[in-house]
């Protein structure tokens, strides 16, 4: 099964793509969570990524495209993945689709989870990460059982530098720009799929489900 999770910043992507992870036993493959990765462990790859993610900006594509290339040919993508964040642009889908299709391969579903945009303001600034498993949690919607420390690992939870405030206005303006033709370009695919993700986490994971078993 070959996925991609689409939907703006604070959507509920990387929450639902957890649940994906462990019931359909297929690989999440977040650029966004490979960036800060990259820019943790000081790579040549994070130096490049960090002066566009800091504004809110996209990565360029070439470097973007490169870096998933490399990920969906490793042996764990063999029975399927999960992509989320990517494709961004309408060249990144177009670059996907070409690699995909020299691996004899195919998107088979693109799940959008549709938020209202008045909503992700403040899923995004009430966002809680842990630095150490990637985790994602929200101070009102979705706490961790003791105040700022991870459920799963003990380790004390972090704010994303680019949730922000300002950050946010700026991301969610350059995202909603880019995916309208996305949103488009996988209508055409007639692969598109639209959950609507203004429901509690189990409700929006429960139509995901009655999606992907259909
Ligand atoms: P994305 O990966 O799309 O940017 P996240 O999964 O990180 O989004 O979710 C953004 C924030 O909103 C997180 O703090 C998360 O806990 C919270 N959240 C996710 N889904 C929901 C939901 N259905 N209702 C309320 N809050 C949610
Ligand atoms: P969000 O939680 O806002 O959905 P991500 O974690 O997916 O954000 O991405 C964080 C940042 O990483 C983006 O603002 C952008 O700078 C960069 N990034 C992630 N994915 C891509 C991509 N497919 N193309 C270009 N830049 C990307």
């Amino acid at each position: 099964m070959n996925l991609i999770l689409m939907g703006l910043p604070g959507a509920g992507k990387g929450t639902q793509a957890e649940k994906i992870n462990e019931k359909y036993k297929i690989p999440h493959i977040s650029t966004g969570d490979m960036f800060r990765l990259a820019i943790k462990e000081g790579t040549a790859l994070g130096q490049k990524a960090k002066a566009f993610m800091d504004q809110g900006a996209l990565v360029p594509d070439e470097v973007t495209i490169g870096i998933v290339q490399e990920r969906l040919s490793m042996t764990d993508c063999k029975n399927g993945f999960l992509l989320d964040g990517f494709p961004r642009t309408i060249a990144q889908a177009e670059a996907l689709k070409q690699l995909l299709a020299n691996m004899d391969e195919k998107i088979d579903n693109v799940i959008h989870v549709d938020v209202p945009e008045e909503k992700l303001m403040e899923r995004l600034t009430g966002r809680r990460v842990c630095p150490t498993c990637g985790r994602t949690y929200h101070v009102v919607y979705n706490p961790p059982k003791k105040d700022g420390i991870c459920d799963k690992d003990g380790t004390t939870l972090i704010q994303r530098e680019d949730d922000t405030a300002d950050t946010v206005k700026n991301r969610l303006a350059v995202n909603i720009d880019q995916m309208q033709p996305l949103l488009n370009f996988y209508t055409e695919e007639g692969t598109l799929v639209t959950i609507d993700g203004d429901q509690e986490i189990t409700d929006v994971f429960k139509d995901i489900q009655k999606q992907l078993d259909n």
